[in-house]
């Protein structure tokens, strides 16, 4: 059942402005203020008869829920998605950032992939199947959320803790997946089944101040920090190949005869991952790209701060550290390693402080949502590659996937690169947009993808 041609066009028009008003929102979180853009969801989903509630963690940082009641025969699914965006600096883009500029086939703007597009999306196939009618066999209930881009206890985590029964269910699709990868001969869809977690966590060396004249009189607190940023920056964890990374490894090798037989390699030997992509970077660099941050447990220094006069040796210099683990591996594993690491560096003469944590989560892939989701993509884009994948960032899925949903990552997106646009997406960057034709081709996806699946 695809929409006829009359009702895509209508449908174009919709999502299309529907994003434009949504952009034109200035949701930056800081400090958020999503409240605003959850009423006029709650209104533009009310003239479709579409009950809505807000609830706010804060003053004006609104989440709306809202939900299409199916049967009970079958279990509920969420379509998950955030309002507020990362900031903009209008001077730096051609377009104003929350303008809701509509030019060239593009809807312009702050938080056009990331992720009102997806938002709009949602509300949109939301919309079609309670016009159309659809006889659903289980709820389908939408959550646009506050905060997400600070971490989301202010938006998804506050709905799981506060008002559970309102949003959780079993099946969650939300951003992080779902754009294609160009490869040889064909596009590969993605689906983000699984997410890297996160420690970034303060170093403190310490040591006995001196004149800077007289070096071997003092223990340099900044010589120390060099070395506690030698021993984590080089450190090269162990490669794991997690089930998300097999598969999609597997997916690619299928697809991509430029890579099948190095990916071949690494799915046999994991340790020669590294040598297999170093051989690989000519040829391939945007799926060497795409591979690399999925292999390991990183950690990167990222800032660094010490000292304070030119002739004063320091008896203090703290440095920042961003560590990414990898799914099945806890941060309090990853502090320990850290700690392991810098024995030789001399505990005692270190400290440690937590800045932020979240752990890493994976959901399976042999899931009936999985298969529909890779059916429905083979019907739109016949031949067309689905494999699953790990992010090396995190969403809001992780909240989720602690109270058991299997959360997929799947904001359907053909490659823009016909238009000229780098294959490296936009978000967060400037000029930050999403074609109209990219727009129609997720809401049909993602309303035959819940038409199959709950029906
Ligand atoms: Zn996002």
């Amino acid at each position: 059942m695809k929409m006829n041609v009359d009702l895509l066009r209508e449908t174009e028009e919709e999502v299309t402005n529907l994003l434009s008003e949504l952009i034109r929102f200035d949701t930056t979180n800081p400090p958020g203020n999503e409240t605003k853009a959850a009423k006029y969801l709650t209104e533009t989903l009310g003239q479709d008869g579409f009950k809505c509630e807000v609830f706010e963690s804060a003053p004006e940082r609104g989440s709306v829920v809202t939900r299409l009641k199916g049967t009970g025969e079958k279990p509920n699914l969420l379509l998950l998605s955030h309002l507020d965006v990362v900031g903009a600096n209008a001077e730096e883009w051609s377009v104003n950032p929350f303008g809701g500029v509509i030019k060239d086939g593009f809807v312009w703007g702050r938080g056009a992939l990331d992720m009102k597009g997806m938002t709009a999306i949602e509300v949109m196939a939301l919309k079609l199947l309670e016009r159309n009618g659809v006889k659903l066999r289980g709820d389908v209930v939408l959550a646009a959320t506050a905060d997400e881009e600070m971490g989301g206890l202010g938006g998804a985590d506050f709905l799981l803790r506060n008002h559970k029964e309102k949003v959780f269910a079993p099946y969650v699709l939300n951003e992080g997946g779902g754009s294609a990868i160009p490869t040889l001969s064909k596009n590969v869809f993605t689906v983000n089944t699984a997410e890297k977690g996160l420690l970034w966590f303060r170093v403190k060396a310490k040591g006995v101040p001196g004149h800077g004249s007289m070096p071997e009189a003092a223990d340099n607190a900044i010589m120390r920090m060099n070395k506690v940023v030698e021993k984590l920056g080089n450190y090269r964890e162990k490669i794991v190949l997690v089930p998300t990374t097999k598969q999609f490894l597997r997916e690619l090798a299928a697809e991509d005869e430029s890579v099948r037989g190095p990916f071949m390699r690494m799915l046999a030997d994991p340790e020669s991952s590294d040598s297999v992509l170093d051989g690989l970077e000519k040829t391939a660099t945007t799926i060497v790209d795409e591979v690399r941050p999925r292999l390991r447990m990183t950690i990167t220094p990222t800032m660094i701060n010490g000292g304070f006069k030119e002739n004063v040796i320091p008896s203090e210099c703290e440095a920042v550290f961003d560590c990414r683990v990898m799914p099945g591996q806890t941060t309090e594993e990853a502090q320990s390693l850290v700690r392991k690491l810098l024995y030789d560096v001399g505990l005692d003469k270190l400290s440690f402080e937590n800045i932020q944590i979240q752990e890493a989560s994976e959901s399976p892939v042999e899931t009936p949502l999985y298969s529909v989701i890779a059916s429905v993509l083979r019907d739109f884009e016949p031949g067309c590659g689905v494999a699953p994948l790990l992010m090396a960032g995190g969403t809001d899925s992780r909240f989720f996937r602690r109270f058991g949903s299997v959360c997929y990552g799947f904001h359907p997106m053909r490659s823009e690169t016909r238009y000229g646009l780098k294959p490296t997406r936009r978000e967060h960057g400037i000029d930050e947009r999403i074609s109209v034709e990219n727009l129609v081709f997720g809401v049909s996806v993602l309303y035959e993808t819940i038409r199959r699946f709950m029906t």
